[in-house]
Protein backbone atom coordinates (compact mmCIF):
# COMPACT_ATOMS: atom_id res chain seq x y z
CA UNK A 1 0.00 0.00 0.00
CA UNK A 2 1.45 3.50 -0.90
CA UNK A 3 0.31 6.65 0.55
CA UNK A 4 -1.64 8.21 -2.57
CA UNK A 5 -3.11 6.90 -5.49
CA UNK A 6 -0.69 8.27 -8.45
CA UNK A 7 2.44 6.41 -5.78
CA UNK A 8 0.29 3.74 -6.72
CA UNK A 9 -0.14 3.71 -10.26
CA UNK A 10 3.87 4.66 -9.94
CA UNK A 11 4.14 1.03 -8.56
CA UNK A 12 2.22 -0.27 -11.01
CA UNK A 13 3.94 0.97 -14.13
CA UNK A 14 7.61 0.89 -12.64
CA UNK A 15 6.09 -3.69 -11.97
CA UNK A 16 5.23 -3.31 -15.58
CA UNK A 17 8.71 -1.87 -16.58
CA UNK A 18 10.71 -4.04 -14.54
CA UNK A 19 9.43 -7.10 -16.39
CA UNK A 20 10.02 -5.33 -20.07
CA UNK A 21 12.91 -3.21 -19.63
CA UNK A 22 13.37 -2.49 -23.24
CA UNK A 23 13.57 1.15 -21.99
CA UNK A 24 16.66 0.51 -19.93
CA UNK A 25 19.38 2.85 -22.22
CA UNK A 26 17.10 5.70 -22.28
CA UNK A 27 18.10 7.58 -18.92
CA UNK A 28 18.70 6.77 -15.60
CA UNK A 29 15.44 6.12 -13.94
CA UNK A 30 15.23 2.17 -15.76
CA UNK A 31 18.69 1.28 -14.27
CA UNK A 32 17.98 2.64 -10.91
CA UNK A 33 14.68 1.49 -11.15
CA UNK A 34 16.30 -2.23 -11.96
CA UNK A 35 18.35 -2.15 -9.11
CA UNK A 36 14.79 -2.78 -7.13
CA UNK A 37 12.36 -5.79 -6.76
CA UNK A 38 9.44 -3.62 -4.59
CA UNK A 39 8.73 0.28 -4.56
CA UNK A 40 8.75 2.06 -1.49
CA UNK A 41 6.91 5.78 -1.31
CA UNK A 42 10.96 6.53 -1.03
CA UNK A 43 12.12 4.92 -3.65
CA UNK A 44 8.97 6.22 -6.14
CA UNK A 45 9.34 9.43 -5.27
CA UNK A 46 13.29 9.18 -5.88
CA UNK A 47 12.70 7.89 -9.61
CA UNK A 48 9.98 10.54 -9.95
CA UNK A 49 12.54 12.97 -9.36
CA UNK A 50 15.34 10.95 -11.69
CA UNK A 51 13.35 11.51 -14.84
CA UNK A 52 13.79 14.39 -16.80
CA UNK A 53 10.34 13.97 -18.56
CA UNK A 54 11.92 13.77 -22.05
CA UNK A 55 9.42 11.72 -23.23
CA UNK A 56 11.31 8.75 -24.94
CA UNK A 57 9.51 6.15 -23.09
CA UNK A 58 6.67 6.98 -23.95
CA UNK A 59 6.70 6.98 -27.60
CA UNK A 60 8.97 4.10 -27.64
CA UNK A 61 6.20 1.94 -25.54
CA UNK A 62 4.46 -0.79 -26.89
CA UNK A 63 2.24 -0.37 -23.66
CA UNK A 64 1.20 2.86 -23.77
CA UNK A 65 -2.64 4.10 -24.68
CA UNK A 66 -4.40 2.82 -26.26
CA UNK A 67 -2.90 -0.13 -25.04
CA UNK A 68 -4.88 -2.00 -22.44
CA UNK A 69 -1.39 -1.79 -19.83
CA UNK A 70 -2.07 2.37 -20.00
CA UNK A 71 1.57 2.78 -19.80
CA UNK A 72 2.11 6.18 -19.39
CA UNK A 73 5.32 6.65 -17.30
CA UNK A 74 6.05 10.23 -18.03
CA UNK A 75 2.84 11.64 -17.05
CA UNK A 76 2.81 9.90 -14.12
CA UNK A 77 6.41 10.09 -12.68
CA UNK A 78 5.53 13.92 -13.14
CA UNK A 79 2.57 13.45 -11.38
CA UNK A 80 4.72 11.90 -8.12
CA UNK A 81 7.27 14.38 -8.11
CA UNK A 82 4.86 17.72 -7.46
CA UNK A 83 3.06 15.69 -4.84
CA UNK A 84 6.74 14.90 -3.64
CA UNK A 85 7.14 18.38 -3.63
CA UNK A 86 4.21 19.22 -1.33
CA UNK A 87 5.14 16.32 0.85
CA UNK A 88 8.43 17.34 1.98
CA UNK A 89 8.15 21.23 2.12
CA UNK A 90 9.23 23.20 4.67
CA UNK A 91 7.22 24.40 6.87
CA UNK A 92 4.22 22.12 6.69
CA UNK A 93 1.77 24.19 6.87
CA UNK A 94 3.06 26.16 3.57
CA UNK A 95 2.76 22.92 1.23
CA UNK A 96 -0.57 23.85 0.21
CA UNK A 97 1.23 26.83 -1.63
CA UNK A 98 2.15 23.69 -4.56
CA UNK A 99 -1.73 23.56 -4.75
CA UNK A 100 -2.87 26.48 -7.07
CA UNK A 101 0.86 27.39 -7.55
CA UNK A 102 0.03 29.78 -10.22
CA UNK A 103 -2.19 32.07 -8.36
CA UNK A 104 -0.38 32.05 -5.17
CA UNK A 105 2.68 33.13 -7.17
CA UNK A 106 1.02 35.57 -8.92
CA UNK A 107 -0.82 37.58 -5.84
CA UNK A 108 2.17 37.15 -3.81
CA UNK A 109 4.20 38.99 -6.90
CA UNK A 110 1.85 41.20 -7.05
CA UNK A 111 2.24 42.37 -3.74
CA UNK A 112 5.82 42.55 -3.45
CA UNK A 113 5.73 44.77 -6.35
CA UNK A 114 3.23 47.06 -4.62
CA UNK A 115 5.02 47.32 -1.79
CA UNK A 116 7.81 48.35 -3.05
CA UNK A 117 6.29 51.17 -4.87
CA UNK A 118 4.66 51.66 -2.18
CA UNK A 119 7.47 51.63 0.15
CA UNK A 120 9.63 54.24 -2.06
CA UNK A 121 7.28 56.70 -1.68
CA UNK A 122 5.55 56.34 2.13
CA UNK A 123 9.51 56.32 3.22
CA UNK A 124 11.17 59.06 1.46
CA UNK A 125 9.94 62.09 -0.69
CA UNK A 126 6.78 60.59 -3.14
CA UNK A 127 8.71 62.55 -5.69
CA UNK A 128 11.76 60.60 -5.95
CA UNK A 129 9.69 57.61 -7.79
CA UNK A 130 9.25 59.84 -10.52
CA UNK A 131 12.93 62.22 -10.20
CA UNK A 132 15.93 61.46 -12.41
CA UNK A 133 18.77 59.86 -10.28
CA UNK A 134 22.10 59.45 -11.62
CA UNK A 135 25.92 58.40 -10.40
CA UNK A 136 26.79 56.41 -7.69
CA UNK A 137 24.35 55.79 -4.80
CA UNK A 138 21.46 56.69 -7.12
CA UNK A 139 19.39 53.46 -6.23
CA UNK A 140 19.45 54.24 -2.95
CA UNK A 141 18.15 57.67 -3.37
CA UNK A 142 14.46 55.55 -3.27
CA UNK A 143 15.27 52.98 -0.53
CA UNK A 144 18.74 52.68 1.34
CA UNK A 145 20.97 50.24 0.80
CA UNK A 146 20.93 49.03 4.61
CA UNK A 147 17.50 48.25 4.00
CA UNK A 148 17.36 46.79 1.07
CA UNK A 149 20.47 44.12 2.24
CA UNK A 150 19.19 43.25 5.32
CA UNK A 151 15.42 42.60 3.37
CA UNK A 152 16.90 40.54 0.32
CA UNK A 153 19.44 38.89 2.72
CA UNK A 154 16.27 37.74 5.08
CA UNK A 155 14.42 36.45 2.30
CA UNK A 156 17.29 34.45 1.01
CA UNK A 157 18.01 33.61 4.31
CA UNK A 158 14.87 31.88 4.60
CA UNK A 159 14.62 30.72 1.08
CA UNK A 160 17.80 28.48 2.30
CA UNK A 161 16.63 27.02 5.30
CA UNK A 162 13.31 26.17 3.77
CA UNK A 163 15.03 24.28 0.96
CA UNK A 164 17.63 22.77 3.10
CA UNK A 165 14.93 21.22 5.58
CA UNK A 166 12.95 19.93 2.51
CA UNK A 167 15.80 18.38 0.66
CA UNK A 168 16.64 16.92 4.12
CA UNK A 169 13.48 15.29 4.82
CA UNK A 170 13.43 14.16 0.60
CA UNK A 171 17.11 12.46 1.33
CA UNK A 172 15.79 10.85 4.26
CA UNK A 173 13.09 9.11 2.63
CA UNK A 174 14.74 7.95 -0.51
CA UNK A 175 18.53 7.93 0.67
CA UNK A 176 21.05 6.43 3.33
CA UNK A 177 24.41 7.58 3.90
CA UNK A 178 26.50 7.69 0.67
CA UNK A 179 29.84 7.18 2.97
CA UNK A 180 33.46 7.10 1.46
CA UNK A 181 32.50 7.75 -1.72
CA UNK A 182 30.01 10.76 -1.14
CA UNK A 183 32.92 13.18 -3.05
CA UNK A 184 32.56 11.29 -6.48
CA UNK A 185 29.02 11.16 -6.27
CA UNK A 186 28.60 14.47 -5.75
CA UNK A 187 30.72 15.07 -8.53
CA UNK A 188 29.15 13.18 -11.07
CA UNK A 189 25.79 14.26 -10.25
CA UNK A 190 27.02 17.90 -10.43
CA UNK A 191 28.14 16.81 -14.04
CA UNK A 192 25.30 14.98 -14.45
CA UNK A 193 22.88 17.67 -14.21
CA UNK A 194 25.37 20.76 -15.47
CA UNK A 195 25.03 19.33 -18.48
CA UNK A 196 21.38 17.57 -18.21
CA UNK A 197 22.69 14.17 -19.25
CA UNK A 198 19.44 12.50 -19.28
CA UNK A 199 16.85 15.27 -20.98
CA UNK A 200 17.52 13.81 -24.12
CA UNK A 201 15.95 10.49 -24.86
CA UNK A 202 18.78 8.51 -24.67
CA UNK A 203 20.55 10.60 -27.37
CA UNK A 204 18.19 11.44 -29.68
CA UNK A 205 16.20 14.57 -27.75
CA UNK A 206 12.98 15.39 -26.07
CA UNK A 207 9.92 14.56 -27.62
CA UNK A 208 6.80 16.64 -28.55
CA UNK A 209 3.12 16.46 -30.35
CA UNK A 210 5.15 15.18 -33.71
CA UNK A 211 7.15 12.52 -32.05
CA UNK A 212 9.84 14.27 -33.70
CA UNK A 213 13.05 14.46 -31.35
CA UNK A 214 14.38 18.09 -30.73
CA UNK A 215 17.33 19.30 -28.54
CA UNK A 216 15.63 22.71 -28.41
CA UNK A 217 13.99 22.18 -24.58
CA UNK A 218 17.72 21.40 -23.72
CA UNK A 219 19.11 24.20 -25.37
CA UNK A 220 16.86 26.77 -23.23
CA UNK A 221 16.96 25.23 -20.06
CA UNK A 222 20.62 25.49 -20.42
CA UNK A 223 20.11 29.09 -21.50
CA UNK A 224 17.77 29.51 -18.42
CA UNK A 225 19.47 28.14 -15.83
CA UNK A 226 22.79 29.39 -16.36
CA UNK A 227 21.17 32.66 -17.04
CA UNK A 228 20.17 32.42 -13.28
CA UNK A 229 23.80 31.55 -11.99
CA UNK A 230 25.23 34.80 -13.98
CA UNK A 231 22.15 36.78 -12.38
CA UNK A 232 23.12 35.35 -9.28
CA UNK A 233 26.93 35.86 -9.70
CA UNK A 234 26.26 39.80 -10.90
CA UNK A 235 24.83 40.20 -7.38
CA UNK A 236 27.73 38.18 -5.47
CA UNK A 237 30.59 40.68 -7.51
CA UNK A 238 27.80 43.50 -6.59
CA UNK A 239 28.11 42.95 -2.98
CA UNK A 240 31.93 42.75 -2.92
CA UNK A 241 32.16 45.56 -4.39
CA UNK A 242 29.83 47.71 -1.91
CA UNK A 243 31.67 46.27 1.00
CA UNK A 244 35.25 45.60 0.06
CA UNK A 245 35.63 48.08 -2.78
CA UNK A 246 32.96 50.93 -1.16
CA UNK A 247 31.72 51.43 -4.80
CA UNK A 248 28.00 52.03 -4.72
CA UNK A 249 25.68 50.89 -7.53
CA UNK A 250 24.40 51.63 -10.01
CA UNK A 251 27.59 50.86 -12.29
CA UNK A 252 29.15 51.10 -15.45
CA UNK A 253 28.65 49.15 -18.94
CA UNK A 254 32.03 47.51 -18.91
CA UNK A 255 31.55 46.84 -15.16
CA UNK A 256 32.02 43.42 -14.03
CA UNK A 257 28.52 42.97 -12.17
CA UNK A 258 26.74 44.61 -15.22
CA UNK A 259 28.33 42.23 -17.93
CA UNK A 260 27.35 39.34 -15.48
CA UNK A 261 24.30 40.81 -15.14
CA UNK A 262 23.83 41.71 -18.79
CA UNK A 263 24.86 38.16 -20.01
CA UNK A 264 22.13 36.53 -17.62
CA UNK A 265 19.33 38.56 -18.10
CA UNK A 266 19.41 37.87 -21.89
CA UNK A 267 19.71 34.19 -21.27
CA UNK A 268 16.46 34.69 -18.82
CA UNK A 269 14.69 36.38 -21.02
CA UNK A 270 15.52 34.12 -24.17
CA UNK A 271 15.73 30.81 -22.67
CA UNK A 272 12.32 31.15 -20.47
CA UNK A 273 10.30 32.09 -23.64
CA UNK A 274 11.98 28.81 -25.38
CA UNK A 275 11.08 27.07 -22.74
CA UNK A 276 7.11 28.64 -22.75
CA UNK A 277 7.13 27.89 -26.41
CA UNK A 278 8.58 24.42 -26.23
CA UNK A 279 6.16 23.78 -23.63
CA UNK A 280 3.20 24.49 -26.20
CA UNK A 281 4.57 21.98 -28.36
CA UNK A 282 4.53 18.75 -25.93
CA UNK A 283 2.48 16.19 -26.87
CA UNK A 284 -0.52 16.68 -24.32
CA UNK A 285 -0.52 13.15 -23.26
CA UNK A 286 3.05 13.63 -21.22
CA UNK A 287 1.59 16.68 -19.13
CA UNK A 288 0.30 17.26 -16.06
CA UNK A 289 -2.10 19.62 -16.64
CA UNK A 290 -2.90 19.87 -12.34
CA UNK A 291 0.54 21.21 -12.63
CA UNK A 292 0.78 24.14 -15.62
CA UNK A 293 0.02 27.15 -13.18
CA UNK A 294 3.01 26.26 -11.26
CA UNK A 295 5.48 25.54 -14.76
CA UNK A 296 3.88 28.94 -16.06
CA UNK A 297 4.36 30.48 -13.01
CA UNK A 298 8.04 29.69 -12.32
CA UNK A 299 9.09 30.01 -16.35
CA UNK A 300 7.18 33.69 -16.52
CA UNK A 301 8.58 34.44 -12.69
CA UNK A 302 11.81 34.02 -14.22
CA UNK A 303 11.93 35.86 -17.53
CA UNK A 304 9.95 38.54 -16.02
CA UNK A 305 13.50 38.96 -13.23
CA UNK A 306 15.41 38.97 -16.58
CA UNK A 307 13.38 41.55 -18.66
CA UNK A 308 12.59 43.76 -15.86
CA UNK A 309 16.65 44.15 -14.84
CA UNK A 310 17.16 44.90 -18.29
CA UNK A 311 14.76 47.41 -18.54
CA UNK A 312 16.28 49.09 -14.77
CA UNK A 313 19.91 49.10 -16.75
CA UNK A 314 18.52 50.86 -19.98
CA UNK A 315 16.43 53.51 -18.83
CA UNK A 316 18.17 53.63 -16.00
CA UNK A 317 19.37 57.46 -16.23
CA UNK A 318 15.15 57.94 -16.90
CA UNK A 319 12.35 59.42 -14.66
CA UNK A 320 11.37 55.86 -15.02
CA UNK A 321 14.14 54.31 -12.88
CA UNK A 322 11.72 54.51 -9.79
CA UNK A 323 9.45 52.69 -11.07
CA UNK A 324 11.65 49.90 -12.88
CA UNK A 325 13.68 49.73 -9.41
CA UNK A 326 9.77 48.82 -7.88
CA UNK A 327 9.12 46.58 -10.19
CA UNK A 328 12.80 44.81 -10.52
CA UNK A 329 13.04 44.44 -6.78
CA UNK A 330 9.44 43.48 -5.86
CA UNK A 331 9.64 40.53 -8.62
CA UNK A 332 13.33 39.09 -7.33
CA UNK A 333 12.13 39.10 -3.60
CA UNK A 334 8.81 37.46 -4.73
CA UNK A 335 10.96 34.88 -6.91
CA UNK A 336 13.31 34.46 -3.43
CA UNK A 337 10.56 34.15 -0.72
CA UNK A 338 8.46 31.31 -3.39
CA UNK A 339 11.74 29.82 -4.43
CA UNK A 340 11.28 26.31 -1.67
CA UNK A 341 7.17 26.58 -3.17
CA UNK A 342 7.76 26.57 -6.42
CA UNK A 343 9.13 24.53 -9.43
CA UNK A 344 12.02 25.91 -8.57
CA UNK A 345 12.26 22.64 -6.11
CA UNK A 346 12.95 20.45 -9.54
CA UNK A 347 16.10 21.34 -9.51
CA UNK A 348 17.26 20.60 -5.76
CA UNK A 349 15.63 17.47 -5.39
CA UNK A 350 16.62 16.14 -8.94
CA UNK A 351 20.23 16.90 -7.96
CA UNK A 352 19.94 14.49 -4.67
CA UNK A 353 18.82 12.22 -6.97
CA UNK A 354 21.03 11.83 -9.16
CA UNK A 355 23.75 12.42 -6.59
CA UNK A 356 21.96 9.42 -4.93
CA UNK A 357 21.78 7.44 -8.41
CA UNK A 358 25.29 8.21 -9.08
CA UNK A 359 26.31 6.32 -5.08
CA UNK A 360 23.94 2.98 -6.16
CA UNK A 361 26.28 2.70 -9.62
CA UNK A 362 29.24 2.80 -7.97
CA UNK A 363 28.09 0.52 -5.10
CA UNK A 364 26.65 -1.87 -7.62
CA UNK A 365 29.69 -1.63 -9.72
CA UNK A 366 31.83 -2.56 -7.15
CA UNK A 367 29.96 -5.26 -5.81
CA UNK A 368 30.12 -7.17 -9.62
S1 LIG B 1 7.94 2.27 -20.71
FE1 LIG B 1 7.03 0.57 -21.88
S2 LIG B 1 8.63 -0.14 -23.26
FE2 LIG B 1 9.62 1.11 -21.67
S3 LIG B 1 10.26 -0.36 -20.09
FE3 LIG B 1 8.24 0.42 -19.51
S4 LIG B 1 6.80 -1.05 -20.36
FE4 LIG B 1 8.75 -1.38 -21.42
S1 LIG C 1 10.39 10.50 -19.67
FE1 LIG C 1 12.54 10.39 -20.30
S2 LIG C 1 13.65 10.74 -18.38
FE2 LIG C 1 11.53 10.21 -17.80
S3 LIG C 1 11.56 8.02 -17.46
FE3 LIG C 1 10.96 8.34 -19.60
S4 LIG C 1 12.90 8.21 -20.75
FE4 LIG C 1 13.42 8.52 -18.61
Amino acid sequence: MHGTRILEEADRLMTVCNSCRYCEGLCAVFPAMEMRRAFSDGDLNYLANLCHSCGACYTDCQFSPPHEFNVNVPKTLAMARAESWAAYAWPRALSGLFARNGVAISIICALSVAAFLFGFAAFTDPRVLTGVHTGAGAFYALMPHSAMAALFSAAFLYAIVALTMSARAFWRDIGEPIGVSAGVSLWQATRDAGRLRYLDGGGVGCFNEDERPTDRRKIYHHLTFYGFLLCFAATSVATLYHYLLAREAPYAWWDLPVVLGTLGGVGLVIGPAGLLAERSKRDSALIDRARTGMDVAFILMLMLTGLTGLALLLLRDTAAMGALLALHLGVVFALFITLPYGKFVHGLYRYLALVRYAAERRMTERME
